[in-house]
């Protein structure tokens, strides 16, 4: 490696022997789910002007709901903070029929920016409750996903926060089980989970594919494959992400000496420094490629600025607006003749 020292404008001078490497996983960052969840709120805005209303925060990032806020979007909790008549965009997590019901009754213009991925697994709910299984939901109790796949069979579902709680489960025949399980979580506990609930019921059923979206499984892929290499691994993400704070738990778990969650570069401790001679970097599907881009010009101005990205995957999905949205675009277009 050349031992150029570093004088760019804000960086402080650094010696040979101070360098140290980066590997970045990729992917990261964000995913198809999120990139649509966010451009159906620009879009809301591009057509219906401000304000539009958006129930809970559209992905979980501080940085996101910032920026769209700036735009003119207003994050509420429940639809009945939403005035009547007014445009409203359900989130990435997804939201249970009764939501809709809601914003039916105040008479509010919905748009509906449920991941699709999330949609896939309200359909396997109703499913399988219309064929009269108990659905053991594996994820975590009070997640906005969770609360939204539970509203589509409430009578049918029950929680499984790990392999723990499998002992505990309580079903009315135990050879008409089947399991859903939150977009989210970590491919590793859930299996274990799994194991565990087959364990107790032989005849459970699963769903036709994996519940755990690609972007998920690919993140965690990609950080195990450098964990083992890195002395430190910092993931960009906010507390709330589920998905972020998972790969933080991976990286632990795949050997990582620590790991720590920064929402941005003003959160990392230059203490986590000392002795680290590599650092793995990843990030979390809601996060914006820009906030990764922060920590490593913070990485950077502390030496650690040889970099190599680590490739574990190639994704190239993309997801279209949703319908509703495509309806008044080509409305317009129409319109505009
Ligand atoms: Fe969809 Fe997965 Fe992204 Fe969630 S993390 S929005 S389920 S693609």
């Amino acid at each position: 490696m050349d031992c150029l020292p570093l004088l760019a404008a804000g960086r402080r001078r650094v010696d040979c022997c101070d360098m140290g490497r980066v590997l970045l996983a990729k992917p990261r960052g964000y995913c198809a789910g999120v990139d649509r969840a966010v451009q159906t709120v620009e879009k809301a805005l591009d057509l219906y002007g401000a304000p539009v209303y958006v129930r809970k925060q559209i992905v979980h990032n501080a940085h996101v709901v910032k920026t769209l806020e700036a735009k003119g979007a207003i994050f509420v909790e429940e639809t009945d903070e939403v005035p009547y008549g007014a445009t409203v965009v359900f989130s990435a997590h997804g939201v249970a029929p009764s939501v809709h019901e809601e914003a039916a009754a105040r008479q509010l213009r919905t748009i509906d920016a449920t991941c699709p991925l999330v949609t896939k697994v309200h359909s396997e709910a109703r499913r399988f409750a219309k064929e009269d299984y108990d659905i053991l939901l594996i994820g975590h109790a009070g997640h906005e996903e969770v609360v939204g796949t539970t509203g589509q069979a409430p009578d049918r579902i029950h929680l499984v926060d790990g392999p723990e709680d499998a002992a505990g489960v309580k079903v009315r025949d135990p050879k008409r089980v089947a399991y859903l399980s939150q977009t989210t979580l970590s491919v590793d506990e859930t299996q274990s989970t799994v194991k565990a609930l087959r364990e107790r019921f032989p005849h459970l059923q699963g769903p036709p594919s994996d519940d755990i979206c690609y972007a998920t499984q690919n993140r965690q892929m990609a950080i195990k494959a450098i964990a083992k290499s890195v002395d430190l691994v910092i993931v960009v993400g906010s507390p709330n992400s589920s998905n972020s704070v998972r790969l933080v738990e991976v990286a632990l778990d795949a050997g990582a000496p620590k790991a720590y969650l920064v929402d941005n570069s003003s959160e990392v401790d230059e203490s986590w420094l000392e002795g680290v001679e590599t650092v793995g970097v990843t990030s979390g599907a809601s996060v914006p490629e820009e906030l990764v881009t922060g920590v490593m010009a913070w990485l950077a101005e502390r030496g650690f600025d040889e970099v190599e990205e680590v490739a574990s995957a190639d994704e190239h999905l993309l997801f279209a607006l949703p319908p509703e949205l495509r309806r008044e675009m080509r409305a317009r277009e129409r319109a505009a003749g």
